[in-house]
């Protein structure tokens, strides 16, 4: 795979990845293309934990980290990553950080944003191989679609409960994500909040993504392209379908339709608990913002900022309001009763940043 750049390696690295050096198909030559590829994992959750873990410690050069989550202590029991003193940190920064002791000769892009299908390509750009760790449609249809568009693998997984699905998609050789699951809702799709998930099922479909991975980058076929893998925590069932590219698939077909537009809005509810809402602001084009002057604003407005990150702040209010900012502009704002305080609130702390 000449498009990877051939780099020597010092005498530390050599020790330290020379228990997979040493394996049947590896060697320096897969070292060297491990260290030569950019990964971007989209989803630094519960998916995203032992993939970036183990990817790192692999030593793949180059880790882009996108999630516009923040560390909550609900996350601990799965998300590896993690430590409770990150709590209120952005995924992206605690995990830079953890993945950057662990491994010191690699590189981490951490991004703190949201894909959409405005960003989907340009935070994708320039890698190898793309990881849809995510727990949401929309975004995997964005992902899907700019993946086709610039001719990158996309090794997608899902996990909730006990149970998880992977795939590997090849652009122009495989069936696309919307060729066998396309047009899903998110509003009828159940999620962690509410059926729970466990972390074995996570760690499981995490090492088939890494696996399917590093065949990808050390040039070995992947073993789950046009098929899906169903995984069952409950039975130890392991199943494979075939998949096939649909004719008529709108993003990758032949007969030239159009796509329908994805869901997109500025704003947008998650769960929340005990019936207090949670509201996500999400501009459309990235930001860079000061966050020295967020966190002045934040306090002018009579907030407590409890977490200051270099990429986000949190912070908490009277009568249960709280919230995070990250630097691309992204709020996280919860504890509302009805959307337009939430609205008003967000109004007042971009308006003196703008
Ligand atoms: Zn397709």
């Amino acid at each position: 795979m000449a498009r990877y750049d051939i780099k020597n390696f010092t005498d530390s690295e050599v020790d330290y990845y020379s228990r997979q050096i040493m394996l049947k198909n590896m060697g320096f030559d897969a070292q060297r293309n491990l260290k030569g590829a950019t990964v971007c994992i989209v989803g630094v959750g519960g998916l995203g934990s032992p993939v970036s873990i183990q990817l790192a410690s692999m030593g793949v050069g180059t880790l882009r980290l996108v999630d516009n989550d923040i560390v909550e202590v609900s996350n601990l029991q799965r998300q590896h990553l993690y430590g409770i003193d990150q709590v209120g940190l952005p995924k992206v920064e605690a995990a830079a950080k953890r993945l950057k002791g662990l491994n010191p000769f690699i590189d981490i892009e951490p991004l703190p944003m949201m894909v959409t299908p405005f960003n989907a390509e340009e935070i994708i750009k320039g890698s190898d191989v793309v990881i849809g760790s995510l727990d949401m449609m929309a975004p995997r249809y964005s992902l899907n679609r700019a993946c086709q568009k610039l001719d990158i693998p996309l090794i997608h997984g899902a996990a909730l409960a006990y149970n998880g699905t992977v795939s590997t998609i090849l652009p122009g050789e495989t069936a696309c994500l919307e060729c066998f699951q396309g047009g899903v809702d998110d509003a009828e799709m159940p999620t962690c909040a509410t059926v729970g998930v466990h972390p074995a099922i996570l760690g499981i479909v995490g090492s088939l993504i890494v696996s399917e991975t590093v065949r990808i980058i050390i040039g070995q076929e992947p073993n789950l392209a046009d098929k899906l893998m169903f995984l069952d925590l409950e039975d130890y069932s392991f199943e494979t379908i075939n998949l096939r590219k649909a004719e008529n698939c709108p993003v990758c077909g032949e007969m030239d339709k159009t796509p329908e537009p994805i869901a997109y809005d500025a704003v947008t509810e998650i769960c929340g608990r005990e019936g207090r809402r949670v509201f996500i602001f999400n501009p459309e084009r990235r930001m860079d913002l000061p966050l020295e002057e967020v966190n002045a604003q934040l306090n002018s407005l009579g907030f407590k900022v409890v977490v200051k990150g270099d990429l986000g702040s949190t912070f908490e209010g009277s009568d249960g309001v709280k919230g995070s900012i990250l630097k691309t502009g992204i709020a996280i704002l919860e504890g509302f009763q009805e959307k337009d305080e939430a609205v008003g609130i967000h109004g007042r702390i971009f308006s003196a940043l703008e």
